[in-house]
Order: C-alpha cells, then structure tokens, then sequence
C-alpha cells in the first residue's frame, strides 16, 4: 500500500470502519459496496487511509455510479434526475458540484502556455 501524499510503499497498519458505496444497480437492484480501507503509517503524514480505486477520497458514491449519474444530469434536470436514480435532491446536487469542480481543475491544467497572435488589419 502507499502512502496517498507522497506514495511512499508501506505496510498496512489497520482499517477503518466498515464504509459503503452506492454503486450501479444489478438486476434493478440498487447495490452497495461495503470495505474497511486499509490505513497506513507514513513517517511524514501520520496514518491515513489508502486511496481506494473505485471512489474519491470522502465519496458515498462509486466513480463508476458517479459517472452514470452525471449521464442523467446531462440530460434532464435535477429534481428528475434524483428521481430516476433514487437520490435525495441534494445527492444529486452534491454530484454534479464535484463534477463541476473536477471540470474546472482539468481546464486550469490544460491551458496553454503560449498562445500566437495573428494580426488581420
Ligand atoms: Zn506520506
């Protein structure tokens, strides 16, 4: 396991409390991932958890459902959403923030460095 500030591979020190995901449904059935996260002892950042790779750090949702979701919140508004993917209101909202703000830090990494003026007068 590796320490998620600086990576450095470690042992695993203990686990959290067991947490659930909501993920994709299965057969029309809404399904839940249940894990203890492995924890680790880093010198430098004490003992943090491990990055799982189906969610974001503090998510209640799976990236996969995440990614479903803002699908749905694409197409029709939010109220409708919620409803189709059986979420409250602010779930729902709470979604589409994130997704906005990883849309927002993508854009800020990918600006260019140097941009050509062409001069039409
Ligand atoms: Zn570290």
């Amino acid at each position: 396991m590796s320490c998620p500030e600086c990576g450095e591979l470690l042992s695993v020190n203990d686990h959290t409390k067991q947490r659930s995901w909501r993920h994709l449904d299965t057969c029309q059935l809404q399904t839940i991932v249940h894990a203890s996260i492995p924890r680790v002892d880093c010198a430098t950042h004490g003992v943090l958890q491990v990055q799982v790779p189906w969610a974001e750090p503090h998510a209640r949702f799976t990236m996969l459902f995440e990614r479903f979701a803002i699908d749905v919140l694409e197409r029709c508004n939010q109220t409708k959403a919620a409803e189709i993917l059986e979420l409250s209101f602010d779930e729902a909202h709470h979604i589409m923030e994130r997704a906005v703000t990883r849309g927002l830090l993508r854009r800020k990494t990918t600006m260019a460095a140097h941009i050509g003026v062409d001069e039409k007068a």
